[in-house]
């Protein structure tokens, strides 16, 4: 794979995918995380003199339907501030977009224009012609295979990896192709359906899998125990039994002693806590209790590397945040080498202020799940497709 940080981008047309899919409201971007990973990248194109064109999808308008309510217009204002430029919004970019050499333009979101979620060909080579190289930094979207993540990469005349991209790859790399040992992943949130491969393959590859939220809870079914009216997949329990079982794996799944419970989710509610075995047939796992937390926190503290993903409770309700308190601090507290990914999770990361003592967050909710179940990406499977050399004519 070809990296931008290697190539002579002066006066070039670089076309740069990025991952700006920020949450907006009344017009205004509320959280830059995206966008400050961005910054690097696109600084480093700029600071080399090259006619920066920025894509960037946002929320899921419907293709060929202008949708003001999903227009970049927003971000283009934020990054301009934080850029200390104009960013003007390129509306009718596939066209052909006008740039000067060390000036940027935000072309508007990808997903309006028909063809990019089915990765057409025709909508790839129009927006490979805009450029001259192809930079693929979008890691939130590197599991997509879309005209403006893979597509575009096969026709540009130079296709290569943006240096956010690639710092995603080496950090997960790192954490998983050669792991220090113990390697402990914590896998939380709601649903078991969502992570049923991801957990499959970190059966198979680390020491010690923790397991918080709905997906904890419906392996506490499958071993036999009343989880009450608890979120949980029944549907899935003999998934969960297999995987208690060590049927895709040999990792050691330490199950909950204690949990907090309540008998409905409300703003109001206050949580019970109760020794896994005495939780009643009208109540809820709400969160993992201190003893657990304690048990695990204890594991984590020896780990060699971490790899979390998901919540342990339903932090976001102050009753039932204490669980995925004391993991994220084990997290931090830990020598190891950490990393996170997923909306939730990144969430907890800053409500609980522990981002700076975390080796790498990542930004990729669904790529990151992806690359934990072993599976190539389609952008990067694409750029290395495209590692015979800078290709056409470029
Ligand atoms: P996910 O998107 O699958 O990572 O799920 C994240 C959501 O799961 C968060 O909004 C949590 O509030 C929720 N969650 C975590 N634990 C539980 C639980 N025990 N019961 C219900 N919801 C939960």
């Amino acid at each position: 794979m070809i990296s931008m940080m290697a190539l002579d981008l002066g006066d070039r047309r670089v076309l740069i995918r990025e991952d700006l899919n920020a949450p907006i409201t009344s017009g205004r971007v509320v959280s830059d995380k995206r966008l400050v990973a961005a910054l690097p990248t696109l600084r480093a194109a700029l600071e080399q003199g090259a006619r920066v064109m920025v894509l960037s999808h946002l929320g899921r308008p419907k293709e060929g339907v202008f949708d003001a309510s999903l227009s970049l217009a927003p971000v283009a204002r934020r990054l301009a501030e934080f850029l200390e430029r104009e960013v003007p919004l390129a509306r009718d970019w596939l066209d052909g977009v006008s740039v000067e050499p060390g000036a940027i333009v935000l072309c508007e979101n990808v997903r309006f224009e028909v063809g990019e979620k089915a990765n057409d060909e025709r909508l790839s080579r129009r927006m490979a012609a805009l450029c001259d190289v192809f930079v693929m930094d979008a890691f939130g979207t590197a599991h997509r295979a879309q005209a403006s993540t893979t597509g575009v990469a096969r026709f540009a005349p130079v296709a290569c990896a943006g240096p956010l991209l690639a710092a995603e790859l080496d950090a997960l790399g790192e954490a998983l192709r050669d792991p220090r040992r113990p390697l402990a992943a914590i896998v939380g949130g709601a649903k078991v359906s969502t992570k049923l491969e991801v957990l499959k393959s970190l059966a198979d590859q680390v020491d010690e899998l923790i397991l918080g939220g709905g997906i904890a809870n419906t392996v506490i079914a499958a071993s036999g125990r009343n989880v009450g009216r608890s979120l949980a997949e029944h549907g899935l329990v003999d998934f969960a039994a297999d995987l208690l079982r060590g049927k895709f794996g040999g990792a050691s799944i330490p199950l909950p002693t204690d949990v907090v419970c309540a008998e409905r989710l409300a703003p109001d509610a206050r949580g019970r806590l109760k020794a896994l075995e005495d939780v009643g047939g009208d109540e809820m796992i709400l969160d993992i209790g201190p003893e657990t937390a304690a048990r695990f926190a204890e594991r984590l503290a020896s780990a060699g590397t971490i790899v979390w993903n998901g919540p342990l409770g339903v932090f976001e309700h102050p009753e039932f945040a204490g669980g995925t308190r004391r993991i994220a601090e084990a997290v931090a507290d830990s020598a190891a080498f950490s990393i996170a990914g997923g909306g939730d999770t990144l969430a907890a990361i800053e409500q609980f202020g522990v981002g700076d003592r975390i080796s790498y967050i990542s930004t990729g909710g669904g790529a990151f799940l992806e690359f934990l179940e072993g599976r190539r990406l389609p952008a990067v499977a694409a750029l290395e497709a495209r590692d015979d050399g800078i290709g056409r004519g470029g």
